[in-house]
């Protein structure tokens, strides 16, 4: 693996002042930075290749299109999908989800049916279930976590039944930190006939994603949030459900044949994505995964919890300070509270010496109310994060704490 300096020098924007001060980037759950490659590629799509995709039999609509299919099939072997009709571009993980909620749901849940998430999951992977759940008169329930914020298995196996028709639960917390035992709660979903949805939008930056060995039925992922580009995303679906669902929007791309009278649907992935997408940042996802995938996940992964386990130690020696998500299996986050001083203050007081980091509930409310705070202050960290910035984190921190 390159030395993390050489990593630093691929990202152009981490290498600024901010209010003074050398940046610190902290905010990566929220989307990480891009490194040159990413940059570079939006600029040759746009000055080299710009044209629709699918339909022109010109040079550059050939370009573009196999451009955008490219990045179909390295995405198809990022999550080890068996094919490139399971591979579907969207906006990113909210629209993932919606998708399958409004769709899937359409055809699988009806009255008196239930459908489960967790306490822990971003409002992404609640509300388009509370949508769907008012609409067939369905049941919402939740899995309840434990003060470390890992979910409570037995009380899951508790919840689930025949009358269970969709489990949709985040990977990774984006508030906590928590790695979901997936495959666990995959598994069990299926022994009651239910079908799962996995929400990786903080997985898929630092866990290696094998959707065939998960058994997954749904997996929803944002570029922005590995080093892509943002307004692009992917929803990886089992082709048989798909072939099932109805389409999520109509228009352009997903027919095959339009009269007033019927119209028939284009085949998979096309099914799923009417109106001209969003090529160039789709064409830019590629170098994106190419930057995950020659530095390893399991490297980043690595480097990353060197920094969790370092600022969780430090930041553990502050007092007063409350970490907020313990869970034995983390990813890079750390939230915490600190007695008597506001989160925003917090951050503000940090922005002001060159420090990002995210402030508030994440949304993650549901969350926020079981640990019965109103938000946290929340550092996340990335493959080109030091812990010489770290320190000065912690340092500043301190100072913060001690004139509040
Ligand atoms: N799910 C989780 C766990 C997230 O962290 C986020 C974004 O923060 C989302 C879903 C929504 O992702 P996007 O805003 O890219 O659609």
């Amino acid at each position: 693996m390159k030395n993390i300096q050489d990593i630093r020098q691929d990202f152009p924007i981490l290498h600024q002042e901010i209010q003074g001060k050398p940046l610190i980037y902290f905010d990566n759950a929220a989307t990480s930075q891009k490194p040159r490659s990413v940059i570079d590629s939006l600029n040759t799509y746009y000055t080299g290749m710009n044209a629709n995709v699918h339909r022109g039999i010109h040079t550059l609509a050939e370009r573009s299109t196999q451009a955008f299919e490219d990045t179909r099939e390295l995405v198809r072997h990022f999550l080890n999908a068996q094919s490139i009709e399971e591979v579907i571009y969207t906006k990113g993980t909210t629209e993932s989800l919606n998708l399958v909620a409004s769709s899937y749901g359409q055809i699988a849940v009806n009255e008196g049916d239930e459908v489960i998430i967790s306490t822990m999951e971003h409002h992404s992977n609640i509300v388009p279930w509370q949508l769907l759940c008012e609409r067939k008169k369905a049941i919402l329930k939740v899995i309840p976590i434990n003060d470390k914020g890992e979910l409570l298995f037995e009380e899951f196996e508790k919840l689930i039944s025949e009358r269970t028709k969709i489990v949709s639960v985040v990977h990774v917390s984006n508030t906590l930190g928590t790695i979901n035992p997936v495959k666990k709660i995959i598994d069990t979903a299926h022994q009651f006939g239910a079908i799962t949805v996995i929400d990786g939008a903080q997985a898929t930056p630092h866990v290696e994603i094998d959707v065939q060995d998960l058994n997954a039925d749904f997996y929803a992922f944002s570029g922005h949030k590995v080093y892509g580009p943002t307004g692009i995303g992917i929803l990886y679906g089992k082709k048989k459900l798909l072939e099932q669902m109805p389409p999520y929007m109509g228009g352009g791309e997903m027919i095959k044949e339009v009269t007033f009278e019927k119209t028939t649907y284009n085949d998979l992935p096309y099914k799923f994505e009417a109106g001209t997408p969003n090529i160039g940042d789709a064409v830019a996802l590629k170098n994106a995964i190419e930057f995950v995938l020659e530095i390893g996940r399991e490297n980043i992964a690595n480097h990353e919890q060197e920094l969790l386990e370092y600022a969780t130690q430090k930041l553990q020696e502050i007092p007063n300070l409350r970490i907020i998500g313990e869970a034995n299996h983390k990813a890079s986050v750390v939230s915490f509270v600190v007695d008597g001083v506001h989160s925003m203050d917090i951050g503000m007081m940090l922005d002001a010496n060159g420090i990002a980091v995210r402030t508030g509930n994440h949304c993650t409310m549901p969350l926020m109310a079981r640990f019965g705070i109103e938000g946290t202050v929340r550092a996340s960290f990335a493959i080109y994060n030091t812990t010489e910035e770290i320190d000065r984190f912690v340092s500043e921190l301190q100072r913060i704490i001690q004139v509040m």
